[in-house]
């Protein structure tokens, strides 16, 4: 079977989906093409800070989230070697915690029903040229489809096979991986609404509330895997905080919602490979952790992604208006090309900026130690948060319906 399309997203994740609502609301249609059978929430909560707001505001998807979850102003990090406690304000509104599931249903019901397709494993592609800069992407997929479309936006995460396609530096294990998951009060957990860190020279944990009878805790260490059985993940954690960390947090990891547990080994991609890397070639590019995989030192990579998501938009959205509702490949490439110049550098910022606020949390060279001890929460997190959090990413071009019919038009 062959098929076209405008444009075709890979991936339904957060980067994905918000992609393909930004499209739309700039009057594209996108069809997301989705390898497994339904939305996937692996890692069961995030984190979303000012800057990521902003993106979902100018998505027109904030306000269905904002009632759902309350905003943590601050939070506590205990140093368990040396018994120390600083307290950490975040910026502007605070800082949200909330179900992936939530999220990418907000931005899936924003869509067609018919533009999502599930089950779509891509395996191959080409670039099939068009002349001058254009060009159109020949998608393969697993079932044996070939879709054809004027351009292709690789959002298929942080293996993703577009990057590999555009030569993308490979990545980089950071030493460090995380088990996370949920915990269930059923009767509520009593915590108040601010995020409780705890770390010694190897290790970090931590939780906060996702609402009264719900928090998202993390265990984070150096080097070790720990995945395999939710049971064994659970009995690892507790075994390896018992001695060190407060009876607290072991509690909340007793209350573990077994289904809820993942492991990640925390991988990124080099800054200078987004900086030089080609992240784009003629009308094919990629977003969200397809571009800049990051360590989630500061909870930013889905931030970021939503912020790719509307500068995209942003970019294709003024092109499809100034061709009167047409999607010309020979100018699309200029709009890639223009996404990509406005957010090579900060992508490149936010990955350095989180593996360095996650390198001196918990590296345990004597320099790291006396940094983190002297400097880090009193000077340095406040800095690199603020850069982080403190962005707006911009809006998306209006666009008159009334004005544009865009059924009529033909290329
Ligand atoms: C431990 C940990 C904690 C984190 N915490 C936070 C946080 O608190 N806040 C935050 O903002 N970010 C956080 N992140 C980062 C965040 O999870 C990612 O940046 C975000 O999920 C990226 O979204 P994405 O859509 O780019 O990729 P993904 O969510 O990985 O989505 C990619 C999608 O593409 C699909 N896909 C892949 N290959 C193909 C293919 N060949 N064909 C079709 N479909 C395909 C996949 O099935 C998947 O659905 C964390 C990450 C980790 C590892």
């Amino acid at each position: 079977m062959e098929l076209m399309e405008d444009v075709v997203i890979v991936g339904a994740g957060i980067a994905g989906l918000a992609t393909a609502v930004a499209l739309k609301r700039v009057g594209v249609r996108a069809l997301v093409l989705e390898r497994s059978e339904g939305l996937r929430a692996t890692g069961t909560a995030l984190t979303l800070s000012p800057n990521a707001w902003l993106a979902l505001d100018a998505l027109g998807v904030s306000h269905k989230l904002i009632p759902l979850y309350t905003p943590s102003p601050k939070g506590y990090v205990t140093n368990v070697s040396t018994g120390e406690v600083r307290e950490v304000l975040y910026p502007r509104q605070g800082i949200r915690t909330l179900h992936r599931k939530v999220l990418l249903e907000a931005l899936a019901e924003e869509l067609a029903t018919d533009s999502i397709r599930f089950s779509s494993r891509l395996v191959a592609f080409q670039s099939l040229e068009q002349g001058g800069d254009a060009s159109m992407a020949a998608v393969h997929l697993e079932d044996g489809t070939t879709i054809k479309s004027k351009v292709l936006i690789g959002c298929d995460g942080v293996h993703s096979f577009v990057a590999r396609w555009l030569g993308l530096a490979e990545l980089v294990h950071s030493g460090r991986s995380t088990v996370r998951g949920l915990a269930v009060f059923p009767q509520g957990h009593g915590f108040k609404q601010e995020f409780l860190f705890f770390m010694d020279e190897s290790d970090k944990a931590g939780f906060v509330p996702l609402n009264d009878r719900e928090l998202y805790w993390f265990f984070s260490s150096q080097g070790e895997k720990m995945s395999g059985e939710a049971e064994k993940m659970q009995r690892d954690v507790l075994e390896k905080c018992t001695e060190k960390f407060p009876s607290e947090y072991l509690d909340v990891v007793r209350h573990a919602d077994l289904s809820s547990l993942s492991w990640a080994p925390l991988m990124f991609r080099p800054p200078w490979g987004i900086i030089f890397g080609k992240l784009s070639k003629g009308n094919v590019t990629v977003a969200g952790d397809a571009m800049h995989p990051m360590t989630p030192d500061l909870g930013n990579g889905g931030g970021a992604s939503l912020e790719d998501a509307v500068v995209l938009g942003r970019h294709i959205g003024n092109s499809f208006i100034n061709n009167g509702a047409l999607i010309v490949p020979g100018d699309m490439a200029k709009a890639i090309d223009d996404y990509v110049k406005e957010r090579r550098w900060r992508a490149a910022m936010v990955v350095t900026a989180s593996y360095l606020s996650g390198r001196m949390q918990q590296g345990d060279k004597w320099w790291i130690k006396f940094l983190r001890d002297r400097a880090l929460y009193k000077y340095f997190f406040g800095w690199l948060s603020r850069l982080v959090f403190v962005y707006d990413c911009g809006r998306l071009p209006a666009i008159s319906f009334g004005a544009m019919d865009l059924s009529s038009k033909k290329d």
